[in-house]
């Protein structure tokens, strides 16, 4: 079972990128819809060196510049996201604000917004539960009314985007900028395919296949004629309906979805791991329908919650442990919560370690000369020398400084305080301990058992941060050091 199949010679070849698959790559994909059989996944034969190499080798079209914008622009996506808020706030000036088609659109806003977060994104992109068959639909609906491009199309620029986070072959690469994460890479025609990401398990769902085939009549009906409907049909607002449930209302969806790829990689915090973009903050949050625990997410973009604790703000996570309590939803996934807090302790660490390392630390044993005590008591005539716990200290600069007087550091010159210093006289502050350390200049020779003694380490240092690499011997682990030869050996 855990035997290591024998590596296969054509690994070690570079060999050139594999091109993404026409039918699953770019926006265009008016998939044919190909037998289940057929469908090999797009990555199957990655190279190893899929990301160098596509990065060297494929060609980017040139920059966008003055001379060459308007050839550059998506006119079709230019249209979509320029006439939506312009048509909805002339709209907006000529119709009355009734509250029940106030009321509709945000109720509607959510609906939209959940088909993209609780469908397109956690369902579709993360298969981070199971949906359904009418809970699909419902979502497919939905998102659809988003006017976001179709699940398939959606779900492969995301996928693209969490294997290639940061980098060009990211579609919405945040290194480029804010404006360009948020709606610059929708506008301007893309500077280089999204990087290779398999969908074949979307090309192979029926529901997503039938949303793609019909995907610009159920764009219209969810986007626009639903919505004017309801307020129609309800309450006798058809024009209210059309411009805030239906025009308006997209614009928010729009921008709120649009947050998670520019905001969520830009406010906030890094708890989870800081190699990469993705933030968490509770305003993305609340603008984005709960998708803004964005860290957590890219560490963890299986598990169906983006914010962990239950009453953090993430309205989608809600919606779908409700749609598992009702039946319309299972097998939600969770990463391990010890390997997630495993996360957060790592970068707790690494920020206690910056600190750690912002300040001075005193002499260890081999930094120091190892001194005889016939060598101590000789040097200990000409300057003011005192052992203790097998390290010796020159007190010159603290004789005065001393709160106990002056006369108990003379008196034990030349002398092993060990005793008096750690309780025999007075038991020490762990301050005054921690700064003792720092007069170290030598190590009593046969005087180093005392080092391994708890107490007569600095309490400062007891719990100290140590690289893998610091804790010698053996492993990286310091119970490894102290079962083996670490001891006096
Ligand atoms: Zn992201
Ligand atoms: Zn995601």
């Amino acid at each position: 079972m855990s035997s290591i199949p024998p590596r296969s010679p054509q690994l070690a070849t570079i060999t050139p990128p594999i091109t993404p698959k026409q039918s699953n790559g770019g926006k265009s994909s008016t998939a044919k819809i190909i037998d289940d059989s057929d469908i090999v996944p797009a990555d199957a034969n990655i190279p190893d060196n899929y990301v160098s190499y596509t990065l060297k080798h494929q060609k980017s079209l040139p920059p966008v510049s003055w001379d060459n914008w308007y050839n550059e622009l998506n006119w079709l996506h230019v249209a979509i996201l320029g006439l939506t808020p312009l048509l909805g706030i002339t709209g907006a000036f000529f119709t009355r604000l009734r509250w029940e088609t106030a009321v509709w659109s945000v109720v509607y806003y959510y609906m939209t917004g959940l088909g993209i977060t609780a469908g397109y994104h956690r369902l579709w992109a993360h298969r981070s539960y199971n949906a359904s068959k009418p809970l699909q639909y419902i979502l497919a609906f939905l998102g659809a009314g988003a006017v976001e491009g179709s699940i398939k199309w959606w779900a492969r620029g995301h996928r693209a985007h969490h294997r290639y986070t940061d980098t060009d072959l990211d579609p919405y690469n945040a290194h480029r900028g804010l404006l360009w994460s948020h709606i610059g890479w929708m506008i301007i025609k893309p500077r280089r395919k999204p990087g290779v990401a398999d969908v074949s398990d979307l090309t192979k769902n029926e529901v997503v296949r039938w949303q793609h085939r019909h995907y610009l009549q159920i764009l219209l009906i969810m986007g626009f004629v639903l919505p004017t409907v309801v307020a129609g049909l309800g309450w006798g607002d058809w024009q209210g309906g059309y411009v805030y449930a239906g025009l308006l209302r997209l614009c928010f969806v729009h921008h709120s979805t649009f947050c998670v790829n520019s905001l969520a990689h830009w406010l906030g915090e890094t708890p989870f791991d800081d190699k990469h973009s993705p933030r968490d903050h509770l305003v993305t949050a609340l603008v984005t329908i709960g998708e803004g625990y964005h860290n957590f997410h890219h560490q963890f973009p299986m598990d169906y919650r983006n914010a962990i604790k239950w009453y953090q703000y993430d309205p989608t996570k809600w919606f779908i442990w409700v749609c598992q309590q009702v039946g319309l939803a299972s097998h939600l996934k969770m990463f391990p919560d010890n390997e997630v807090r495993k996360g957060q302790l790592t970068m707790q660490l690494k920020r206690l370690r910056e600190t750690q390392e912002t300040l001075s630390w005193p002499s260890d044993n081999s930094d120091l000369p190892v001194v005889s005590w016939d060598s101590f008591l000789t040097q200990a005539q000409s300057r003011p020398l005192i052992c203790i716990a097998g390290f010796i200290h020159d007190v010159q600069d603290f004789l005065d400084e001393h709160p106990g007087g002056r006369h108990l550091l003379t008196k034990n010159i030349g002398k092993d305080a060990t005793t008096a210093f750690f309780g025999g006289v007075y038991d020490h502050s762990n301050a005054a301990h921690n700064l003792l350390a720092m007069k170290r200049v030598g190590v009593l020779h046969g005087g180093s058992p005392h080092g391994l003694e708890d107490k007569s380490i600095p309490p400062s240092q007891r719990l100290r941060i140590a690289r893998y690499n610091e804790l010698g011997g053996s492993g990286y682990s310091s119970a490894a050091m102290s079962d083996g030869e670490g001891l006096l050996g």
